[in-house]
């Protein structure tokens, strides 16, 4: 576990597991409620710290297996409402509380937390990243991007179509958020949407490859 963010509203902890996977705890400093993102494979540290506080929801970013693998593992500690994009809902078992079938603009209250779900599909057809707004009513926030966004490029995509609908789903809801929102994806190391945003200006200045698709990188 790492500390991402302290506050005076909200703390955000980092735990890694899985296929090297990035799962997410924010805390409200109020109340001791949270929400965790994302539940990859041997999650027992997030469990453990998840445990001292009150978990009041799930969210998922996306529906692919090692963001999902821990889920059950998650549930059986936590009963509490899951939250996924509609279009990647089969990927959480029929019995999951899935309450918040998120789409673009819905928000989700958990004490002072405030977190806001944006569709960005591509990556997946019901990928889903998730704003905080605002803690300490700075203006740093954080947005946790799932595979749709991490340093250097946007997630794997299965298709030249699905490509260009990952650099849509960016352009429209998540490059317009402030350059200081620190970006959270759901592996490895952390961006901002500003050096994002420059990464972005070099790959939109180059002719288009009408076969590209894949791991595709900005530069
Ligand atoms: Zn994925």
């Amino acid at each position: 576990m790492s500390n991402v963010f302290s506050g005076e509203k909200c703390s955000i902890d980092r735990f890694v597991s899985g296929f090297s996977n990035n799962a997410f705890l924010i805390t409200c400093m109020r109340t001791g409620m949270s929400v965790i993102i994302d539940t990859p494979a041997d999650p027992t540290e997030l469990i453990e710290a998840a445990e001292i506080t009150r978990v009041e929801a799930v969210l998922i970013t996306h529906g692919h297996r090692d963001h999902v693998e821990g889920f059950g593992d998650v549930s059986r500690n936590f009963h509490v409402p899951a939250g996924i994009g509609a279009d990647d809902r089969e990927s959480l078992p029929t019995s999951a509380n899935v309450v918040i079938e998120v789409s673009t603009g819905n928000t989700i209250v958990v004490g002072d937390i405030t977190l806001r779900a944006m569709a960005t599909p591509g990556h997946t057809p019901g990928s889903t990243c998730y704003l905080l707004e605002s803690p300490d009513n700075s203006d740093i926030t954080h947005v946790f991007t799932g595979d749709t966004l991490f340093p250097g490029g946007p997630g794997k995509s299965s298709s030249h179509e699905a490509l260009n609908q990952i650099v849509e789903s960016l352009k429209s809801h998540i490059f317009t958020l402030p350059d200081s929102t620190v970006v959270l994806p759901g592996h490895g190391e952390f961006t901002t949407i500003g050096d994002s945003k420059r990464e972005f200006a070099v790959f939109e200045s180059k002719p288009t490859d009408p076969s590209l698709y894949g791991d595709v990188t900005w530069a």
